[in-house]
């Protein structure tokens, strides 16, 4: 060991920088929330904010106007909460497990009650307080996935009791195919929605995620509950993306070698090439999240220059083929673009056969991480 400690931070030492501009997370919000006009636009956060930090994500989509926040977990809700204002709203999709029904209430979240069961744990948690308790209500509207269904809904009628003390501020559902417009489930879980929810307390109401907003006003009802659109994500596979991209991955060269011809590439040689090459090794694999099932598709980029990616992903490492940078221009510890403004998250996942979505909350911890802005208006 030397004498003195590196001088330098460990973000310097990074081999990669995930960069993440949370002005355009503001701007996506304030977007989504003047497309859907009245209802209120709420701010789904869950996994960590798709990935992105809930710590650093949650408060910026606070100032951009969301008072109302969305996790999967009552330990994410717990998180939120010491993130945002006492006065955000914040709903757990998946309800109170037995468990969790007493942190549930501690804290100040609104469980959505998604069966009977978590109904009779909520009741059961409101009498323990002697005060009524929010609640949100799930309909299973087509999905199979979570919600009551219509005999569930008829139980409820006949056993009033089980709704004691619950003050039910929103009934909800989920569309299983809001990123295909024309699929016949839209209108069809849409209606299921209406004609449950007309059996139930009068509450708001609320359907799509961010693919439903694209499918019109009809859609809108009281509130939207957008995620990945937040993050830039594309809505739908067709027509263009109208939201701001929100991450950039860049990634050091660390090694440039040339190849000659049937010379092989990576695990398994899977790639050798006809004529001379010159490769280079950047230090992102799929421990950070990019997945292997990307191998050979898509390129990352450098400047103007598209790099294709030869052979398997490794663990830490990629390779890509530099041949088409000019000598001089790209050299060892210089970054490439793994995701950046030539290609987005959603082209990545197209090319290991996967959605943005599972790209995003996939994304590792190894990088150096930088925020950019600050989410106030430009
Ligand atoms: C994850 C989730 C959302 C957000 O979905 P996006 O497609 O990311 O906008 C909304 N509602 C429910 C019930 C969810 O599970």
């Amino acid at each position: 060991m030397s004498a003195c400690p590196d001088p330098l931070w460990p973000s310097s030492r990074a081999g990669a920088r995930l960069t993440v501009d949370l002005d355009a997370i503001a701007s996506n919000y304030r977007y989504l929330q003047n497309c859907v006009g009245n209802a209120s636009c709420a701010a789904v956060v869950k996994a960590d904010a798709y990935g992105l930090g809930i710590a650093r994500v949650a408060p910026v989509l606070e100032r951009a106007g969301a008072k109302d926040f969305f996790v999967a977990h009552v330990d994410e809700g717990i998180r939120l909460r010491s993130v945002v204002s006492k006065d955000a709203r914040i709903t757990v999709l998946h309800g109170p497990r037995p468990n969790a029904a007493g942190a549930c209430a501690y804290y100040g979240l609104r469980p959505v009650l998604n069966s009977i069961e978590q109904i009779a744990v909520w009741r059961d948690a409101a009498g323990q307080a002697r005060a009524p308790l929010e609640a949100a209500l799930q309909v299973d509207s087509g999905m199979s996935r979570f919600g009551l269904s219509q005999a569930d809904l008829e139980a409820l009628r006949e056993d009033e009791g089980l709704m004691d003390g619950l003050d039910v501020s929103l009934v909800m559902s989920h569309l299983a195919c809001a990123d295909t417009p024309d699929h016949p489930a839209n209108p069809s879980q849409k209606a299921r929605l209406l004609e449950m929810s007309a059996q139930l307390p009068a509450a708001p109401l609320s359907l799509s995620a961010s693919s439903g907003i694209f499918l019109g006003p009809d859609y809108h009802l009281d509130m939207v509950r957008p995620g990945a659109a937040l993050y830039g994500l594309a809505p739908n596979q067709n027509g263009p993306n109208p939201l701001a991209p929100v991450v950039r991955l860049q990634a050091h060269i660390l090694q440039i070698r040339d190849l000659l011809p049937g010379e092989g590439v990576g695990y398994g040689l899977t790639y050798r090439p006809t004529m001379p090459r010159r490769i280079a090794t950047v230090a992102v694999g799929y421990a950070d999240g990019f997945s292997r099932h990307g191998a050979g598709q898509g390129c990352a980029w450098f400047e103007d220059f598209c790099l294709p990616l030869l052979g398997r992903v490794s663990m830490d490492s990629l390779i890509v083929d530099i041949s088409d940078v000019p000598d001089g221009k790209l050299g060892p510890d210089m970054m490439v673009d793994l995701i950046g403004p030539r290609r987005s998250v959603d082209d990545v996942a197209a090319a290991a056969g996967t959605i943005g979505y599972e790209v995003l909350t996939s994304l590792g911890h190894r990088f150096h991480r930088e925020y950019v802005g600050n989410g106030e208006m430009p």
